[in-house]
C-alpha cells in the first residue's frame, strides 16, 4: 500500500512530536513514523528533562529563550500543564574556567536570561552546602528547570493529530529511495496476525528526528549525518521525606549534577572513558567514581543511599562540535536534518519545531538563524564547539 502526505516525519520523540504538530499547523500533510509501540521511548523519555538558558553559543541561548517561553505558556495556550517547573539551574565554576564562563553569562543578559552571578558564599547560603575548594564562583538560571519530555511529546502529537497528521507507531523505516522530486520511505509495520507487512509512503520532504538513530537514517538515504550515539546513567537516590527542592546543581569542574525529584535526588555525570555506540545497560562501574566526584563538592552526598531499581540508562545524540544539526540538508532536496542535539534536545524543541516548519514552509528558519547549526558548517571549517555539555 501507498500513502501520499506532504511532509514525513520519521521519530516520534519530542523532537519530532513537535515538528509534526507545527508543520500540521501550517496547512501541511502529515506523516509521523515511529519504530516503537509508543512515542518517547528513545532519549526522550530517558532524559533528566532539564531546560536551561545557561549555554555558551548565542544560537543555543536563543533556541532555549524561545523554548522554555513556549513550555511556560502551554497551559494557558493549549490547556496541559507539560511539567515546566523553573527550579532553577546552578552552575558551580571551577576559577581554571571563570573567565570564560563569565564571557558566556554576557551573552546571555545581553540577549534577555536572567542569569545571575554568585559568590561562592552566596550559592551556599541560598541553595546548597558544598566544599568551595577550586571554586570561583557560580551562576544561577532562575527560569532554568524541568519540564515533563513525555507530557510534552504526547500534547504536541495530540496537537499534530487534531490538525489533521497521522501518527504510526510500531513502522520502522528500512529503505529510502527517490522518485523525481518525492521520497518513497518504506516502512515495516504490523500485519495480519504476527507478521508484518512493507508500506511505502510518499513525500516531498522527510525530516530526519530519529534522535541517536539520526546517522543511521541518513545512510539509508545515502546522506552522512555526523550524529553519534553514546550512553548516559542517570542515577536515582533513595527516597527521603521532607527533602527541600533542589534547583539542578552541576559542578562543571567534575561534571557531577543533581536536582531533587520528589523526595529523590537524580543524579548523574557524563563517562570521559565511553566508548561511542549503543552500549547497554546502566553503567554500574562508574557509580563508585561518580559518588566520589560528589561527596568531594558535596560531603553529605555520601550518606544518600542509591535505589538500583530507580537508575536508567539513555543514548545521548552527539555531533562533533555538540551542537544540533538542523535544517535543509545541503546534499539532498527535500530532507531536513532536526537532531544532533548532544543531550540537549528536550530543552530545544519546541523552537526546533517552528523552525523545520519555517524552513519547509517558508523556504528558511527566519525567527531564529539556525545558520550555525546547519550541517555545511563542518566542509566550510565554522563549527564553534558548545562548552555547556552536561
Ligand atoms: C541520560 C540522559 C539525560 C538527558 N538529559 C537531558 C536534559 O536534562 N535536557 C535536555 O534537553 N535533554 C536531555 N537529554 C537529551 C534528550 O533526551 C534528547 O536530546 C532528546 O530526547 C532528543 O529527542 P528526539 O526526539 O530527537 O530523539 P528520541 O527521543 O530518541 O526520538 C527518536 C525516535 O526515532 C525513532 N526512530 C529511530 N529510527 C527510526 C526508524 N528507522 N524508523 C522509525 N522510527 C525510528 C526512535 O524509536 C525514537 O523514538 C538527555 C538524554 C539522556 C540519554
Amino acid at each position: 500500500m501507498e500513502v501520499d502526505v506532504d511532509v514525513v516525519v520519521v521519530g516520534a520523540g519530542i523532537i519530532g512530536a513537535t515538528c509534526a504538530a507545527e508543520l500540521a499547523g501550517a496547512g501541511t500533510r502529515v506523516a509521523v513514523l515511529e519504530r516503537e509501540q509508543a512515542p518517547a521511548m528513545g532519549s526522550t523519555g530517558r532524559s533528566a528533562a532539564g531546560v536551561r538558558v545557561q549555554f555558551g553559543e548565542p544560537t543555543n541561548v536563543a533556541l532555549s529563550l524561545a523554548s522554555i517561553e513556549v513550555y511556560r505558556t502551554f497551559p494557558e495556550r493549549h490547556g496541559i500543564d507539560v511539567g515546566y517547573r523553573p527550579v532553577g539551574y546552578l552552575l558551580l565554576v571551577p576559577e581554571t574556567d571563570w573567565a570564560g564562563h563569565l564571557g558566556g553569562v554576557e551573552i546571555q543578559q545581553a540577549m534577555g536570561a536572567p542569569v545571575e552571578v554568585l559568590d561562592i558564599g552566596e550559592a551556599r547560603r541560598r541553595f546548597v552546602d558544598l566544599d568551595p575548594a577550586g571554586l570561583a564562583g557560580a551562576t544561577f538560571g532562575s527560569i532554568d528547570g524541568v519540564v515533563d519530555p513525555h507530557m510534552v511529546t504526547q500534547a504536541q502529537l495530540d496537537l499534530a493529530r487534531e490538525r489533521g497528521a497521522s501518527v504510526h507507531v510500531r513502522h520502522e523505516v528500512v529503505e529510502v529511495a527517490r522518485s523525481g522530486a518525492d521520497w518513497l520511505l518504506t516502512a515495516t509495520a504490523p500485519g495480519v496476525g504476527q507478521g508484518s507487512e512493507r508500506k511505502v509512503i510518499r513525500a516531498g520532504a522527510v525530516v530526519n528526528a530519529a534522535g541517536c538513530w539520526s546517522g543511521a537514517l541518513g545512510r539509508l538515504a545515502g546522506l552522512e549525518v555526523p550524529v553519534t550515539p553514546s550512553r548516559r546513567t542517570i542515577w536515582m537516590t533513595a527516597p527521603r521525606p521532607g527533602r527541600a527542592t533542589s534547583p539542578l546543581v552541576v559542578d562543571l569542574g567534575s561534571g557531577v549534577y543533581f536536582r531533587s525529584e520528589g523526595q529523590r535526588l537524580l543524579f548523574g555525570r557524563s563517562n570521559p572513558a565511553e566508548a561511542p555506540g549503543f552500549t547497554t545497560g546502566i553503567d554500574w562501574d562508574f557509580l563508585e567514581p561518580t559518588y566520589e566526584a560528589a561527596a568531594a563538592r558535596f560531603p553529605w552526598f555520601a550518606d544518600e543511599a542509591l535505589d538500583q531499581a530507580a537508575c536508567w540508562f539513555g543514548y545521548y545524540e552527539l555531533t562533533p562540535d555538540h551542537n544540533a544539526v538542523l535544517g535543509a540538508n545541503p546534499e539532498a532536496h527535500g530532507w531536513y536534518d532536526a537532531c544532533g542535539f548532544s543531550g540537549h534536545g528536550v530543552q530545544h524543541a519546541p523552537a526546533v519545531g517552528r523552525a523545520i516548519r519555517e524552513e519547509i514552509v517558508d523556504g528558511r528558519s527566519h525567527t531564529i538563524d539556525i545558520d550555525p547549526l546547519r550541517l555545511s558548517r563542518f566542509a566550510a571549517g565554522t563549527r564553534r564547539d558548545e562548552r555547556h555539555i552536561i
